[in-house]
């Protein structure tokens, strides 16, 4: 689950990590409130107005832009707050921002002192360890440092049983260029990210950038925080944080009902019970011609009630052109998915518009074969992988 900048840092404060202090604000009123209050607490003059929105790039797209007195903040959070914010990040039709964050100013005009780092932490799953990876080149787009200049991202590997240990906290210092107290303030500043991404149960930290600002202070700038889901329901105040409005609507229905399913872009949706098996039948889609309009997990109990609520879903994206349903039956009988799939189709009358490939293969097959040919409905039957993708190329050719 992604959020936004100011509940991640919300999440990083808590744990004692510095940040760039703000108040989010939903229309121009409150945002000028907010600057008054900042300015009470942290003696800023200028601030900075901040889309939220759940996409970086933000500031190339115009939804970062510094106010200089509360005249500049009003008419800032007026102009970001409601436009549809297009970046680097986001489809062509942008994201709508319905709040902002205004903060206090952290940098000095022309100061040479000031320096962004860019920091990441995250699991390498390649070596079962969570890693910090970390650049001189913040503030900008870190997918052009690594394609240019990738000898300035550094890597360090942390064992989960350990956690940071304090010559790796000094390492990243040291690699970093700092010295003094800009050195010690880094070493606190990457310890307590590292705890608080192992506390908060997430599965992706990206600051970018981190700010040393010309007294020697190490704060987060930006926070891009996921949590991951399967740790949610352990984690009910991040839970609570979730952003219905930045999500895919089709993604939010089928976690409603309990299914497993992740938009694509593709024409074919797909219906299959476990994830290995999803992800074969996806490529079996591609290789015959088609591209995979969705992910859809139905889990190990597909019967009617299951598979209609599957059809529902699948049905919302209107890009899907024909549905291929790949079950195996190990523990549910393909017999009586075969009679939920046709119990399914029938229920949905006229809402059932693209032609239907059903692939049983496991206990009593030929039995739900029989099920699916003798219901005279337009459900094409397979047996075989192949069978199934040939008849996936017929109907869209
Ligand atoms: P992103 O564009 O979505 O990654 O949003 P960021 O939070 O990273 O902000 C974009 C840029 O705004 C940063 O890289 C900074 O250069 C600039 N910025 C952020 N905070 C301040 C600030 O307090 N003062 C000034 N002058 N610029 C800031
Ligand atoms: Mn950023």
């Amino acid at each position: 689950m992604n959020l936004h900048e100011y509940q991640g840092k919300e999440i990083l404060a808590s744990f004692g990590v510095r940040i760039q202090r703000g108040i989010v604000a939903h229309n121009a009123k409150e945002a000028v409130e907010a600057a008054k209050q900042l300015t009470a607490e942290t003696g800023t003059g200028w601030h900075v107005i901040k889309a939220q929105v759940h996409a970086g790039g933000r500031g190339k797209g115009g939804g970062v832009k510094l106010a200089k007195n509360l005249k500049e903040v009003e008419e800032l959070a007026n102009q970001i707050i409601g436009m549809n914010l297009v970046t680097p990040q986001t489809s062509a039709e942008g994201k709508k921002v319905h709040q902002v964050l205004v903060t206090e100013d952290v940098y000095y005009p022309g100061d040479s002192e000031t320096n962004e780092f860019y920091m990441s932490v995250l699991l390498n799953r390649a070596t079962g360890k969570n890693m910090i990876m970390y650049s001189t080149e913040g503030g900008m787009d870190i997918e052009e440092v690594a394609e240019n200049t990738p000898h300035l991202i550094f890597t360090e590997e942390i064992d989960p049983a350990t956690g940071i240990l304090g010559f790796q906290a000094r390492k990243i210092a040291f690699n970093l260029g700092l010295s003094g107290n800009a050195f010690k303030e880094m070493t606190k500043f990457v310890t307590s990210l590292y705890k608080a991404y192992v506390e908060s149960d997430s599965s992706m930290f990206e600051i970018n950038p981190v700010l040393k600002t010309s007294d020697d202070k190490i704060m987060a700038v930006d926070a891009k925080v996921s949590i991951d889901d399967n740790a949610l329901y352990r984690r009910k105040e991040y839970a609570d944080m979730r952003d219905l409005r930045e999500e895919n609507a089709i993604e939010v229905e089928a976690r409603e009902v309990g299914l497993n399913y992740v938009d694509l872009d593709g024409n074919v949706g797909c219906m299959v019970n476990g994830a290995g098996l999803a992800m074969a039948t996806m490529d079996l889609i591609k290789m015959a011609g088609g591209e995979p309009a969705n992910f859809l997990d139905v889990g190990g109990t597909a019967d009617a009630k299951r598979v209609e609520e599957a059809f529902r879903i699948i049905l919302k994206d209107k890009n899907v052109k024909a549905i291929l349903i790949n079950i195996f039956g190990g523990i549910v009988r393909c017999d009586r998915v075969a009679q939920g799939v046709v119990d399914a189709y029938r229920n949905m009358g006229d809402a059932m518009q693209v032609p239907i490939i059903v692939r049983l293969q496991g206990t009593n097959a030929e039995l739900a074969k029989e099920i699916i040919d003798n219901s005279g409905l337009a459900v094409q039957s397979a047996v075989l992988f192949q069978e199934a993708a040939d008849k996936v190329k017929a109907v869209l050719a």
